[in-house]
């Protein structure tokens, strides 16, 4: 049988002599394909299978193992992730941690207006990148509580965001602890409780930049007990 999908692929990669093997994010899964001769020159299935390309493929399926691309449409190539090495990095960054992610609608939506900016060349990019982040962090029910203390659920005199607590400490549990600015904490309670409908209240009121993403995935590889390489990597290009 013959199905047809749309997404954003995620990854590629070499298959034996001539084949490669292709990720793609969908609205309810990832799924994978293999491609039939894409190491081979003039291959007409290679422009459909680049990483953040948002296409339609056609897939054989296949009693076991991954289905056969039998033909791609590309429908927009957000190439702009290639020219500046923080987007480059984050992104290769967010791709990894979607390919761990169980796909849901709106993180294939997220991480598209992602895309979007970057190929826009919005200032606000990098709110859409925590957008994507706090997307996952939500899917995975790692998010932090914002809806009070974490710890005694008041409230009221609320004055850091605890990343050993797992949320919002009030003046009491906090201890003497560091405080933070008033204005952080209400940017992260407003991205916590953006949805994809008023994600320009969210741009209109608060200013991220990549170290704010930085925060999340830290964030992430935290609370998921992993390890992520394209973080380390992000590290080292956004300090240069
Ligand atoms: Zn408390």
């Amino acid at each position: 049988m013959t199905i047809k999908t749309t997404g954003i692929v995620l990854k590629v990669q070499d298959y034996k002599e001539k084949d490669g093997l292709a990720w793609m994010l969908t609205q309810d899964q990832i799924v994978s394909v293999r491609v039939r001769g894409i190491q081979k020159e003039g291959s007409k299935l290679r422009s459909g299978c680049q990483p953040f390309l948002y296409a339609t493929w056609h897939i054989e399926e296949r009693n076991q193992g991954p289905g056969l691309l039998i033909h791609a449409t590309p429908i927009c190539f957000f190439y702009r992730v290639m020219e500046d090495l923080t987007i480059q990095a984050f992104s290769f960054l967010l791709r990894d941690i979607l390919l761990k992610t169980k796909s849901s609608p709106l993180l294939l939506e997220a991480f598209l207006e992602y895309l979007k900016a970057v190929q826009d060349q919005r200032n606000s990019v990098f709110a859409y990148g925590c957008f994507v982040l706090k997307e996952i962090l939500c899917a995975e029910g790692i998010q932090p509580f914002v809806d009070g203390c974490t710890l005694c659920h008041r409230k009221d005199a609320l004055e850091t965001l605890s990343i050993k607590d797992g949320g919002f400490l009030c003046h009491y549990c906090n201890q003497n602890g560091i405080k933070m600015y008033k204005s952080d904490m209400r940017k992260v309670y407003l991205l916590f409780k953006a949805s994809s409908k008023n994600i320009d209240v969210l741009i209109e009121n608060c200013h991220f930049e990549i170290k704010d993403c930085i925060f999340w995935a830290d964030w992430y590889e935290r609370f998921e007990q992993t390890h992520l390489a394209g973080l380390k990597f992000l590290k080292t290009v956004v300090d240069l």
